[in-house]
């Protein structure tokens, strides 16, 4: 019995988030007696590279490599899953949650006739059945949900488990699909890519600020003590409303969904809907002149001072420190 984990890269790397599916994955086949396979797609990713997912427990990697999947296409990538996880007899397949992979899920479920469960945050616990816990209502609550079915398709949280690298190489086997031409009903154009030398949806650390930074002039310190802390930079939402920060930095309910290391929020309430976009982050940092400011209650950590006399202070103890 296999397990497949699906695995993302990005400028030829497979993805953070994709080798903690890695991870899962072998947590998952010890628990079931199987062994770890893994897929990547695209001709963008380095041999070596997926080699080295046997570091984290992959002990095959099939490698869709043709230039046609280099486009992250729901239909064709769907089809190509559901393909390897057949031919590898796979019988659980983990993928970690990204824009794709929420797509592709449920449409790799039914191709496989397997039950689905999204957003798991945990390894399963296989003492009686199939039991996972995944977070639902934006992960303010956890759900334990049974999946009768032999086969299934996980979708992994961010940080459901620890990056744990070990020793191995994973055997690399190019994989020639008959994905049919009508699968690719959709073309890509053209992408434009963030700015930032971090990307905020992959960045291990994160500075974020809010509307008690009063205008974009005081953003320097927010960017200074990220670039200090090889960071990504976000926002509240009236601050990208308010056009003071680009809106591919706002994250939140209605922004982009964030599960860091370390999230830092600066000058920034806690007003539910912006914790539902980063309330999964490992370690939260507050800082707020008010004490009663809610996002004390969510944070681990909490500086009650004014953002301008603790951000520069905070940034010099951390280069001292660094
Ligand atoms: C349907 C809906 C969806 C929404 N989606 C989102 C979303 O995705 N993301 C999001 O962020 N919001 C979202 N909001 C808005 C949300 O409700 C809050 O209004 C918003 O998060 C508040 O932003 P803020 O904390 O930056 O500003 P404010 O609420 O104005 O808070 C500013 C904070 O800064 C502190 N402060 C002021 N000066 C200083 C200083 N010198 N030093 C330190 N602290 C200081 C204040 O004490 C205060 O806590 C949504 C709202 C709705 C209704």
């Amino acid at each position: 019995m296999s397990v497949l984990v699906f695995v993302e890269s990005d400028g030829g790397k497979v993805k953070n988030s994709s080798l903690e599916a890695v991870v899962y994955g072998r947590e998952v086949a010890k628990l079931t007696s199987g062994s770890v396979v893994a897929l990547a797609m695209g001709d963008g990713v380095s041999a070596d590279g997926l080699a080295s997912l046997g570091k984290y427990g992959a002990e095959k990697v099939f490698h869709a490599s043709d230039s046609k999947f280099n486009e992250a296409n729901i239909n064709a990538t769907s089809s190509l899953v559901a393909s390897v996880a057949k031919e590898s007899a796979a019988q659980t397949v983990v993928m970690a949650r990204s824009s794709l992979v929420d797509a592709i899920a449920s449409r790799v479920a039914i191709k496989l006739g397997a039950g689905v469960a999204a957003n798991v945050v945990a390894v399963p616990d296989v003492s009686a059945g199939f039991v996972v816990k995944r977070g639902v209502y934006t992960s303010k609550a956890f759900a334990n949900v049974s999946i009768p079915q032999s086969a299934r398709v996980l979708t992994i949280a961010k940080n459901a488990v620890g990056l744990e690298a070990g020793e191995g190489t994973a055997e690399v086997v190019d994989f020639n699909t008959t994905i049919d031409d009508t699968d690719f009903t959709v073309k890509r154009v053209s992408v434009e890519k963030a700015e930032g030398d971090v990307l905020l949806p992959e960045a291990d650390m994160v500075v974020s600020a809010g509307r008690g930074l009063k205008g974009p002039e005081n953003w320097g310190m927010i960017e200074s003590l990220a670039k200090t802390l090889g960071a990504a930079t976000a926002c509240s939402k009236p601050v990208s409303d308010m056009d003071w920060r680009p809106h591919h930095e706002h994250v939140g309910q209605t922004g982009i969904k964030i599960s860091p290391n370390l999230y830092i929020a600066v000058g920034i309430s806690g007003a539910i809907q912006h914790l539902a976009g980063v309330n999964s982050s490992k370690v939260i940092v507050a800082i707020n002149k008010d004490p009663e400011a809610p996002f004390f209650k969510a944070a681990d950590y909490g500086v009650v001072g004014d953002a301008f006399e603790v951000v520069p202070k905070l940034e010099e103890a951390l280069k001292a420190a660094l």
